[in-house]
């Protein structure tokens, strides 16, 4: 990928995060402790504020950085989830990748991220958006970006109903019901904002 365009991606997809981040700190703050917007408002302003120097690398190393950086600054339950996730993305990937290795290299990070949180689809989660757009990566490149786009968000809105079975919002039980969860939103702006870069 062109340096130019890696970093019109980092810096769509951190202004998404950073703009989103008082939404994302009501959603945790109905169900968790309130810090998720402020967390990932921290991981993204540390991206942000690299994102020339990150853009330097070949994308599978820009990603890794990405992963770094976010392991260092976000903290909490979803920091060492969403490192992780770039971190496996960008190991995963050759530098110039056809659809089908980025579709390959989504599924090792989604099942890395998985293992460290020991989680799966169904517990409202993240993972309840990561998995379903692996899927949709997976079904080949037909009006690929828009569907991705309809699927991450159709997918963190699918979390309102669910019952939290891990992380903090696990602990309400059935009171984690009717609240879309902070890290399946986030995870859906990450995933909008990039396919709306190559959209337009
Ligand atoms: P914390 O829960 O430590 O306050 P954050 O508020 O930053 O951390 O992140 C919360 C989000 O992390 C949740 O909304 C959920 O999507 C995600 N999360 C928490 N635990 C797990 C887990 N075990 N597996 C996958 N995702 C998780
Ligand atoms: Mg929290």
């Amino acid at each position: 990928m062109h340096q130019e365009t890696l970093k019109a991606l980092l810096l769509a997809v951190a202004q998404s995060v950073i703009s989103h981040a008082d939404e994302l700190t009501v959603l945790d703050q109905a169900i968790g402790d309130g810090d998720h917007g402020l967390n990932m408002k921290r991981g993204f302003e540390a991206v942000l504020a690299q994102a020339s120097e990150i853009a330097r690398h070949p994308l599978p190393d820009a990603l890794n950085e990405v992963g770094k950086t976010l392991v260092m600054t976000v903290g909490g339950a979803s920091g060492p989830l969403y490192g992780t996730f770039f971190m496996t993305f960008g190991k995963s990937l050759p530098s110039e990748p056809t659809l089908v290795e980025l579709a390959s290299a989504f599924e090792a990070a989604v099942g890395a991220v998985e293992r460290r949180g020991k989680s799966c689809a169904g517990q409202k989660t993240l993972l309840d958006v990561l998995v379903p757009v692996g899927e949709e990566l997976q079904a080949g490149p037909d009006d690929l970006l828009e569907r991705v786009e309809r699927r991450a968000l159709a997918a963190a809105d699918a979390t309102i109903p669910m019952r939290a079975t891990r992380g903090r919002a696990s602990f309400l039980g059935e009171r984690s019901i009717g609240h879309m969860d902070p890290g399946a939103r986030s995870c859906a702006l990450i995933i909008v904002s990039s396919c709306e870069l190559f959209g337009n």
